[in-house]
C-alpha cells in the first residue's frame, strides 16, 4: 500500500475522466424496471454479472444483500416514483456475515462504545434460507405495488453460477 489514500486515487481517477461519465441524456428510471439487491461483498460486480450498463437498473447493495427497513424504503421509492417492477435479491456463498455471531458482535461492539445500534446485525447460517426470507419479506410487503416478480438467487463465489431459490 502507498501512502497516498485510496480514496484520493479514485477521486483523481474520476476528475481525469468526467467527461466520460456525464450522461445528461438518461432517464432516472431504470431502463429496465428492475431493483437488484445484493451483498457489498467486493468480488461480486452485477454490471458484470448480468450484462448492465448505467442507467438500466437500480442496485441497492449492503453488508449481506440484506432486505433492511432502508431496502423496503428504497424499493418503495424506486417502484412507486421510478418506475420498476421487478426485484432479484442476490446473496452468496462465502459472505462475510455467514456464520458471524450477532450476539458476540453487539456485546463487542456495546462494550467498546457504550451504544446500542439501531439495526439488527444480520448473520446468518445458510444463504439459500436467507434469500427465501428475503424473497418472502418483499412479496408480503404492502408498500410494493408490483410483487409478481420477485426472484432469489445465490451466487457461488467458487463457481460462478448463479443458483435459483425457490
Ligand atoms: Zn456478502
Amino acid at each position: 500500500m502507498s501512502t497516498e489514500s485510496a480514496t484520493s486515487k479514485l477521486v483523481a481517477f474520476q476528475s481525469d475522466k468526467f467527461a466520460q461519465l456525464a450522461e445528461p441524456a438518461l432517464d432516472p428510471a431504470p431502463g429496465h424496471q428492475t431493483v437488484i439487491v445484493t451483498c457489498m461483498d467486493c468480488r461480486i460486480d452485477p454490471y458484470q454479472m448480468f450484462g448492465l450498463e448505467v442507467g438500466q437498473v437500480h442496485i441497492l447493495r449492503n453488508a449481506g444483500g440484506l432486505v433492511t427497513d432502508d431496502v423496503v424504503r428504497s424499493i418503495t421509492l424506486s417502484q412507486r416514483e421510478l418506475g420498476t417492477r421487478e426485484v432479484l435479491v442476490v446473496q452468496h456463498t462465502k459472505c462475510g456475515l455467514h456464520g458471524l455471531d450477532d450476539e458476540a458482535f453487539l456485546a463487542d461492539l456495546v462494550s467498546e462504545t457504550g451504544t446500542e445500534p439501531g439495526w439488527p446485525v444480520g448473520g446468518f447460517s445458510d444463504p439459500f434460507e436467507r434469500v427465501t426470507a428475503s424473497v418472502k419479506t418483499l412479496v408480503a410487503c404492502t408498500f410494493l405495488p408490483h410483487r409478481h416478480a420477485i426472484k432469489g438467487y445465490v451466487f457461488d463465489i467458487d463457481s460462478g453460477r448463479l443458483h435459483p431459490v425457490e
